[in-house]
């Protein structure tokens, strides 16, 4: 990571911890981070008069904030580090660095890209004439998404989405797209989301069906995988660190379609499941998992209920149940589900395995509101 490129407002963060007289800080830094962490605890410490304690952790979003136990170490402010705050409240005075990043790169890589995907969106929108009537056959042709679904769209439009560290770029990028002939939306999102253009792993809540197909400015195929997950729509990805456009094939997400497929398939005779609840406060879903151990008890199989903060194959492989469910972050089931020993699904994934809903209506992401 070229640090120098990147904004992490130390001055700002040092101004703040003086003007509230802070004496005991906690910083919080994503994994990438952590080998410039000390440095950073260095200068604020030189620059205050606070001491500053890192919290270990690993820390994968803004899900994550720590909360109750720096408050029991008696820390004032937590400075967290390359997320944006969402609709949670981890009852410690926080303050969000987003470490935006000043790569700015050419467009024209990616508009071949974004003209073709704009060619399979409007034969997608021109299937929708006023005075057309279409058997059902015809209509699954011609609306079918990249997951499966029947999603009739209502326009065309570029969704221009970024990860936090791009997001300042949006706008300009907007203008340019707009003037290489391109109707561009900046989808705003709900409450997990802080601005608009903003995508998380498991929130991509700014989708809508005037949208047809995405640009994302960002690196990693994180983000990109979620969003096709979610939405359905072709995605280009313009990546500032390299400047390399590049797309999310079909193949790609019919590899992973295909994946989830045979995990359903795999828990078809399972009889005891382990319910995960993530215990940080960005990913908890109780409720949910309460849902899934009452299905599970419908369908006349066992569901335990465990809590966890972390979850990793060495925490949970031991347990003699026959399958995992998920409710914490999606990720860990879509993403990770090879390093574990059992098979590891999403609630919907299960829904599907009890026969609770219908594999053949399309993918349903596992999104956190
Ligand atoms: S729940 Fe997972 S995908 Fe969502 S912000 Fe947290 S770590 Fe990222």
């Amino acid at each position: 990571m070229d640090l120098d490129r990147h904004d992490f407002e130390l001055d700002d963060l040092v101004e703040k911890i003086r003007a509230n007289d802070n004496r005991l800080v906690a910083l919080q830094v994503p994994e990438g981070l952590k080998m410039q962490a000390l440095e950073m605890m260095d200068s604020i410490e030189d620059e205050s008069d606070a001491k500053v304690i890192l919290a270990a952790d690993p820390c994968y979003g803004a899900c994550d904030l720590v909360h109750d136990k720096m408050k029991m170490m008696g820390v004032e402010l937590v400075a967290h580090m390359g997320h944006s705050q969402m609709n949670i409240d981890s009852g410690m005075p926080t303050h969000f660095i987003p470490v935006t990043y000043d790569g700015d790169p050419e467009l024209a890589a990616v508009l071949p890209l974004l003209e073709s995907h704009r060619a399979i969106a409007q034969s997608r929108l021109e299937s929708v004439g006023e005075e057309t009537v279409i058997d059902e056959g015809a209509a699954k042709e011609r609306f079918l998404d990249a997951v499966g679904r029947v999603a009739p769209l209502t326009g065309t439009r570029l969704g221009l989405v970024g990860s936090i560290q791009h997001l300042h770029l949006l706008e300009d990028f907007k203008s340019r797209l707009e003037v290489a002939g391109f109707d561009v939306e900046i989808p705003v999102g709900g409450d997990r989301l802080t601005f608009p253009g903003q995508v998380l792993g498991c929130n991509y809540s700014g989708d809508d069906p005037s949208i047809g197909h995405y640009m994302f400015l960002g690196s990693g195929d994180f983000h990109p995988i979620g969003l096709v997950l979610h939405t359905g729509k072709p995605l280009a990805m313009l990546d500032p660190y390299s400047g390399d456009a590049t797309e999310m094939s079909l193949e790609r997400v019919e590899r992973i379609l295909r994946q989830r497929f045979g995990l359903i398939n795999s828990v078809d005779e399972a009889q005891t499941f382990g319910i995960l609840i993530g215990e940080k406060p960005g990913q908890m879903r109780r409720n949910l998992a309460i849902r899934m151990k009452r299905l599970l008890v419908k369908h006349g199989r066992k569901g335990y209920l465990l809590a966890l903060d972390h979850i990793s194959p060495d925490l949970i492989d031991f347990y003699p149940v026959d399958a995992y469910v998920n409710t914490a972050c999606p990720r860990i089931a879509i993403d990770d589900s090879v390093r574990y020993a059992k098979p590891l699904i999403t609630p919907y994934e299960l829904e599907v395995a009890l026969g609770e809903k219908k594999w053949e209506t399309g993918y349903q992401f596992d999104e956190i509101p």
